[in-house]
């Protein structure tokens, strides 16, 4: 046992032993309503999926299909589409929801007011909600996650989140961050939860060495992520990225949040957000920004030009008063963006579905703050929702760099969601996709990674939920009791 949770290397030995297992299966799907977000962007209203070893190997009609496989699933009446790929989060917050005192506060206020009770967080903390967080993700379509992990008190490590993703079964791009500008350099976090670079270095090292797989179908990739402008050295950032770059994992920050970053930027560095991140080599096809809210719009042709994604975080960013994201502007300039429901405390929930809607919604918000009405709707386009899905799907994966998810596809990994239309809040609808963006947000039932099931008959199959919640329940509990 290490860090009083496991032992990183039977983990290891365990993943491949899974995906031994997964590669003895063969799943067959039929009669389904199939969402592809192919090129073609291809439905199929009576549809299935063929999977093989845990990869896709025929995208087709029912009738057109194998007529047998190992398992077989009839989905009348179901949506199938690709599972969806959350590109932003920390587990971790799941302990600290609604804290009252970090309520009604702005990004700054919210932070300074939880890095105390954050301060307390254990390893065991750290699995329990990285398991709460998954299982909500998971029981929300959700087959792939990103999350960014900065702080490690009291012996906290990303092993013990690699580790308890491992046990909830949906992919984890698990983002090593860190921070080491405290206050007392001028930094927003209190010194006690900021390393020193040598530190941050040989931790980033160790993990891409013993976790990192670049192989299609990986269940763990290693991702460097410095925390933000405000609370990381130039010199962690430059050195991670050089780091990264040898070691060919992608590059992960918060920027332009808020405009309180913004006005940080200029009088620490005399350079708005994205021209800081030129500054330190930040930019390139590797580098994904979460949030991405305060820029101009040279600075989207910036980060058009260097390939660089983004994930918006619309739920947090009106949490947190943050602003609105100019996402149809980042689309127009040809910049990736994938969605993400950031951590549990600026969102207080991990639905993703939810998010894709809430994507749609904002975007027409903006659209029409910024002029939209009748006299030019004829040249300027809402946001449909077969674009708020592929956000979800298809431009989650863009951003994190993975060509085998993101798309129902023969070749791609055997990732989907599958939901029931047959629900009152869904009756009247006359349009299959529509149905689950504009419709209220609901569980999906049933969510299928590399053609395993995590959720079946809307229930998770991987954890005892019930348990789950008990155990993280206690956990926050002595979190706040401790304040
Ligand atoms: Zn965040």
């Amino acid at each position: 046992m290490e860090g009083g949770v496991f032992c990183y290397t039977s983990v290891v030995r365990y993943l491949h032993h899974a995906t031994e297992v997964v590669h003895m299966t063969t799943l067959l799907i039929t009669h389904a309503y199939i969402v592809t977000m192919d090129d073609r962007q291809r439905e199929i209203p009576d549809g299935g999926l063929f999977i093989r070893d845990g990869v896709i190997e025929q995208v087709s009609a029912t009738p057109d299909l194998p007529s047998t496989a190992e398992e077989v699933l009839d989905l009348t009446g179901h949506l199938v589409l690709p599972g969806l790929v959350n590109t932003h989060h920390h587990f971790y917050q799941t302990l600290t929801r609604a804290v009252p005192a970090a309520q009604d506060a702005n990004l700054f206020t919210w932070l300074t007011t939880l890095y105390p009770l954050w301060a307390r967080l254990t390893p065991a903390d750290l699995f329990t909600a990285t398991q709460t967080a998954l299982a909500e993700l998971a029981l929300s379509g959700c087959t792939t996650a990103a999350d960014h992990l900065y702080l490690f008190p009291n012996g906290a490590r990303l092993d013990d989140e690699i580790a308890a993703a491992h046990e909830v079964g949906l992919r984890l791009q698990a983002a090593r961050g860190s921070m080491s500008l405290g206050a007392s350099q001028g930094g927003l976090p209190p010194d006690a939860l900021v390393d020193s670079a040598e530190v941050i270095l040989r931790d980033s090292q160790r993990v891409i060495e013993h976790y990192h797989d670049p192989s299609p179908g990986a269940m763990v990739q290693i991702v460097l992520a410095p925390c933000s402008p405000f609370s990381v050295t130039p010199d962690v950032m430059k050195q991670s990225a050089q780091l990264a770059r040898h070691y060919g994992v992608h590059l992960h920050t918060h920027l332009a949040e808020t405009e309180d970053e913004v006005q940080f930027c200029l009088q620490k560095f005399g350079q708005r957000p994205v021209g800081y991140m030129q500054d330190v080599e930040w930019v390139g096809e590797d580098v994904w920004f979460a949030h991405a809210v305060w820029v101009q719009d040279d600075e989207i042709q910036v980060l058009a030009k260097h390939h660089c994604g983004v994930a918006h975080c619309p739920t947090s960013n009106m949490r947190l008063a943050s602003g609105i994201a100019p996402v149809q502007a980042y689309r127009a300039a040809g910049v990736n963006v994938g969605l993400g429901v950031d951590g549990s405390a600026s969102n207080d929930g991990s639905h993703l579905l939810a998010e894709v809607r809430t994507a749609l919604l904002v975007a027409r918000v903006k659209e029409g703050l910024t002029g939209y009405s009748l006299s030019n709707a004829s040249h300027r386009t809402l946001m449909t929702a077969r674009e708020a899905l592929a956000l979800g799907t298809r431009g989650g994966a863009a951003v994190l760099g993975r060509k085998d998810i993101g798309s129902l596809e023969r070749g791609k990994c055997a990732d989907f969601c599958a939901i029931n239309l047959q629900r009152l809040g869904f009756t009247g609808m006359h349009d299959p996709v529509a149905t689950i963006v504009f419709g209220q947000p609901v569980h999906v039932d049933y969510t299928v990674v590399a053609g395993k099931f995590i959720v079946k008959e809307g229930h998770l199959v991987t954890l005892d939920t019930r348990q789950l919640a008990e155990k993280h329940t206690q956990a926050a509990k002595r979190l706040w009791q401790a304040s």
